[in-house]
């Protein structure tokens, strides 16, 4: 192999042998270039255990994550490998029934580690792949991964679309900008979940331009509204609504503090519903909206951003959520239910449920978990990784 060769200190290599794909700098012992090479940000590197035996090729990185592994096993890094590990995606998704599925036209095809790609999402919509790189080296190999998806699909995908500058700048990679990597399509387009219209821009909108990982938790609230008044915070397009308008709520009321996501909320009632369906939709900040609400609900769906991105922020996320949800469980109505999240890859599920815990002890209601939820089988978790299961949730029934 012709990269360069990170060896590991002794007894460092145990996690790779486990198929952990990260390699944190403090297990490096020392790197093995040939004359002429230096190793950046972004390069491909072999990495090697003590006795200098290749367990698996990777990308650089500085961080406190020197080697994002992409392989375990001495191989070249071509096109071929990456139309080998798309098409093994794909094939999970063809089995989960995603692949020309008519009431769903979008769904997650690469999920990073889930999918054993370190740094990469792509997703799916109509016939658009949408790549997001989080990493220097995903970022350098997008031209082959955009061909590789072409190998893939076929006719089945007209352009693929890098939405990588924003996580790259924030990294200080600032020479890369957002384009079409093959093909050319209009934007915004509408896609269908669940037989549900969606318009999804992908060059302005938040992420890859959906939360398509909400799918089935949208698709379960629909058990629970009926005939009932609905608050969907943090509503970004209007997915929860939707789905409990369409499951005959009596009022929904969508909230978000950003106007863009308010009006894309509004588009998306309009092209579901076209006659007046009783929805109004806020401007507001969750927490002013919940303190000054006179409306009273019997479902509350919080849905926040991730609270935590790093393990510092952890103490002060954990403060946020219980403050969130114990507000919310003070005004639910007797009988009601509340939907929660959080996307915070640091707070795990047992710190997750005990701070939701503390919040129903400060709110002093009788309180039943009916479900506890996570991300769906587009986005899976790599059982090697357990980081990856990001997504966690709790169905709550407010007794009294
Ligand atoms: N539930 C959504 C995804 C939520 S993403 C779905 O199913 O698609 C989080 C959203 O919270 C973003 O749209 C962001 O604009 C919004 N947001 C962030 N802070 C907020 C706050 N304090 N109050 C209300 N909305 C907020």
């Amino acid at each position: 192999m012709n990269y360069p060769s990170i060896i590991l200190k002794p007894k460092r290599s145990e996690s790779i042998r486990r198929k952990h794909p990260w390699v944190f700098s403090g297990a490096i012992s020392k790197v093995i270039l040939s004359e002429e090479d230096t190793i950046t940000e972004g390069d491909l590197v072999q990495v090697c255990n003590y006795e200098e035996k290749c367990i698996g090729i990777g990308h650089f990185g500085e961080g406190s994550i020197a080697v994002r592994i992409l392989s375990f096993k001495e191989e070249l890094i071509d096109v071929n490998f990456w139309v080998k590990k798309i098409k093994t995606a794909y094939k999970l998704r063809e089995s989960l029934g995603f692949v020309s599925n008519e009431p769903t036209s979008t769904f997650r095809l690469v999920h990073a580690e889930g999918d054993g790609l370190p740094g990469l999402i792509i997703d799916i919509y109509n016939k658009v792949a949408v790549v997001q790189a989080h990493s220097l080296g995903m970022a350098k190999a997008l031209d082959d991964i955009a061909n590789a998806l072409k190998q893939v699909f076929g006719n089945k995908l007209e352009a693929v679309y890098s939405k990588s500058a924003q996580t790259l700048h924030r990294q200080g990679n600032k020479e890369y900008t957002d384009s079409f990597l093959l093909g050319n399509v209009d934007c915004p387009q509408v896609v269908l979940e669940n037989s549900l219209k969606f318009e999804i821009d992908w060059i302005t909108g938040q992420k890859t331009g959906f939360f398509i990982d909400q799918r089935e938790n949208r698709k379960l609230l629909q058990r629970y509204v009926k005939g009932k008044k609905v608050l969907n915070t943090f509503c970004y397009s209007g997915g929860f609504s939707i789905y409990a308008l369409a499951a005959e709520a009596k009022l929904v009321h969508s909230v978000d503090t950003s106007e863009k996501a308010i009006e894309l909320t509004d588009r998306n009632i309009h092209l579901n519903f076209d006659k007046a369906v009783n929805h109004k939709s806020f401007t507001q900040d969750t927490f002013s909206f919940l303190s000054e609400t006179e409306e009273t609900y019997d479902v509350i769906i919080l849905d926040p951003p991730a609270y935590a991105k790093s393990k510092s922020a952890k103490h002060k996320a954990v403060q946020g959520y219980k403050f969130l949800n114990e507000k919310a469980m003070r005004i639910i109505n007797a009988g009601g239910f509340l939907m929660t999240f959080s996307c915070s890859q640091v707070i795990d599920r047992k710190l997750f449920e005990d701070t939701i815990t503390a919040a129903a002890i400060s709110a002093k209601r009788n309180i039943k978990i009916l479900h506890h939820l996570s991300q769906p089988a587009d986005h899976p978790v790599n059982i090697f990784h357990p980081e990856g299961e990001y997504l966690k949730g709790l169905v709550l029934y407010i007794e009294s």
